[in-house]
């Protein structure tokens, strides 16, 4: 019978309810039970592929091309197995099955109401991944806070999974705040209590808390916060602020929260968690021998979550080459000729960021010219990949009017354009070229030499693509395509010869690298930034002398 374990957040947002939640996972999984997490988002959107970054961060992509949450990625990059469109449900998508079901007839003339026909398409959801044996722990973690009024529907789904299905195959882990109060110097329980009272007016009792905190909590408080809350002491659970939310499972474990829930949930305990490779990562990540420093180029860079999987690729990446990276963002839309050299010559390699529109399109090019003409490791993602073939069109083939007709239309020499396909949509919403796709590695090429495999699989997230005319004229001029699709000839990664470290992916690398398994171009691309920075000190060394 599969386990279900529902994890809920009250006082504020942002408590770090998917790093639980991923933390929760990883130690169930280390200790030998299948485990996958969920997120079900109360928003009506029927998925985030349509929200600007700004609003929502990262949007982020699965091997099955379903457009998710960014909390996604932290469940893939902490249990190393891919997520997919079950992975994440909207209020928008329920509704949606919901109303196609109306519109075909299934509910035989009902009136269609929110309990019990979207508490119900709730509930189907909830037990999509349990079913055929696939996984034994299905976690859940509910988006928003209690009390909200759109969260709703869900507690109720909940409050009836546990009616069904029993307190012994259905537990709620209860995330909330106890904030300190410096004048007086003591943490408050009372906005938890207020939390669990929310809960438990819609007929929730949940059963293990786990209380954010900026301080130890001490044995008074626990106790304090079990009788008030009606749980056990021991399953009021310390989630202290920690270094790094890498820290999260082991001081989960520390805290037993992986042995109350297996207790609760009467598991049959596997055996102690293997966190080896684990503890292994956290070493390497705590305790760099070098550093590095690479620019962010990208127009969405006020906010970190914007490029989440990008800024985390690199933490593993460097983690794997016992450096600490040090990503810096560069708005693009600052950037210009005059001023490139100025604003990027400290750093030791150049990312170009994922991105649509024109906006800071031109500073993306500058970028990449200067990393061309001064050899500074250069890596391009998705729009990134198409900035360089632009640049390189511009620059370097002297093609007048070269650009891509996502930025502008009746170009003399489109070399990004519309796929086939695209040109007949029109609905916005997953509707690009989504999700995992082969692509074949050229021999000699740096990226053979990198994935050590000829056949790969990555995921994407884009309209447009390289226009294949030009293919001949880029590889006479030195800008290889040694990534290609088998199946359409659509090219998926170019690099520049004679150039230490020059690769940009029409795919999104940065969804596929894990803690325990990071990507092996992001891997590459910071051995190659090691590698300038030590040629550049020396270079440097070497003029003053
Ligand atoms: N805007 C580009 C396209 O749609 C690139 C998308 C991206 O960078 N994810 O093709």
């Amino acid at each position: 019978m599969t386990k279900y374990i529902f994890v809920t957040g009250g006082v504020t947002s942002s408590l770090g309810k998917g790093i639980i939640s991923a933390s929760l996972a990883k130690l169930l999984q280390a200790r030998g039970f299948k485990t996958t997490i969920q997120k079900f988002d109360p928003y009506i959107n029927v998925d985030p592929g349509t929200m600007n970054p700004y609003e929502h961060g990262e949007c982020y992509v699965t091997d099955d091309g379903a457009e998710t949450d960014l909390d996604l990625g932290y469940y893939e990059r902490f249990l190393g197995t891919p997520t997919s469109q079950a992975n994440n449900v909207t209020t928008g998508r329920i509704y949606q099955t919901v109303i196609e079901k109306e519109r075909r007839g299934d509910y035989l003339g009902k009136t269609v109401q929110v309990i019990p026909h979207i508490t119900d398409e709730i509930k189907r959801r909830m037990k999509l991944l349990g079913q055929n044996g696939s996984h034994e722990i299905v976690i859940t973690e509910l988006g928003g806070t209690v009390g909200d009024i759109e969260s709703l529907p869900y507690l109720e789904a909940v409050r009836q999974m546990i009616w069904e299905l029993g307190n012994d195959n259905c537990i709620v882990v209860h995330l909330t705040l106890l904030p300190f109060l410096s004048a007086s110097k003591e943490l408050k329980t009372k906005p938890t209590q207020h939390s669990v009272k929310e809960l438990q007016k819609v007929g929730i009792q949940p059963d293990i808390l786990v209380c954010r905190t900026d301080h130890p909590i001490t044995m008074d408080i626990r106790r304090k916060v079990a009788l008030f809350c009606n749980v056990d002491v021991s399953s009021v659970i310390e989630a202290i602020t920690a270094d790094s939310v890498y820290d999260v499972p082991l001081l989960m474990r520390k805290e037993n929260l992986d042995i109350v829930v297996i207790n609760k949930l009467r598991l049959m305990d596997k055996r102690e968690p293997d966190l080896k490779e684990w503890k292994k990562f956290l070493g390497r990540l705590k305790n760099p021998i070098h550093e590095v420093k690479i620019g962010l180029v990208g127009k969405y860079i006020e906010l970190d979550d914007a490029y989440k999987s990008i800024y985390v690729s690199f933490v593993l990446a460097g983690a794997a080459n016992e450096c600490k990276v040090k990503v810096v963002p560069v708005h693009s839309e600052d950037l210009n000729y005059d001023n490139v050299e100025n604003k990027l010559k400290g750093f030791h390699g150049i990312l170009v960021a994922p991105g649509f529109g024109e906006r800071g399109f031109q500073g993306k090019i500058e970028a990449v010219r200067f990393c061309r003409e001064n050899k500074i490791p250069f890596f391009g993602i998705c729009l990134g990949m198409q900035t360089a073939a632009v640049e390189f069109a511009r620059n370097v083939l002297n093609l007048e009017s070269a650009g891509s007709t996502e930025m502008e239309e009746n170009l003399q020499n489109p070399i990004i354009h519309l796929m086939g396909e695209q040109h007949e949509i029109e609905n916005k919403g997953g509707t690009m070229r989504l999700g995992q796709y082969a692509c074949m590695l050229k021999k000699g090429s740096r990226a053979l030499g990198i994935y050590k495999n000829a056949m790969i699989q990555e995921r994407h997230r884009h309209r447009y693509e390289f226009n294949n005319e030009y293919r001949e004229a880029f590889e006479e001029a030195g800008m290889m395509c040694t990534g290609i699709n088998p199946d359409n000839d659509l090219v998926e990664i170019i690099e520049l010869k004679d150039h230490p470290w020059f690769l940009a992916a029409q795919f999104h690398p940065e969804y596929k690298s894990t803690v325990e398994n990071p990507h092996p171009l992001f891997i590459s691309f910071v051995k190659a930034t090691m590698v300038y920075k030590v040629n550049h000190t020396v270079r440097m060394a070497e003029q003053k002398s």
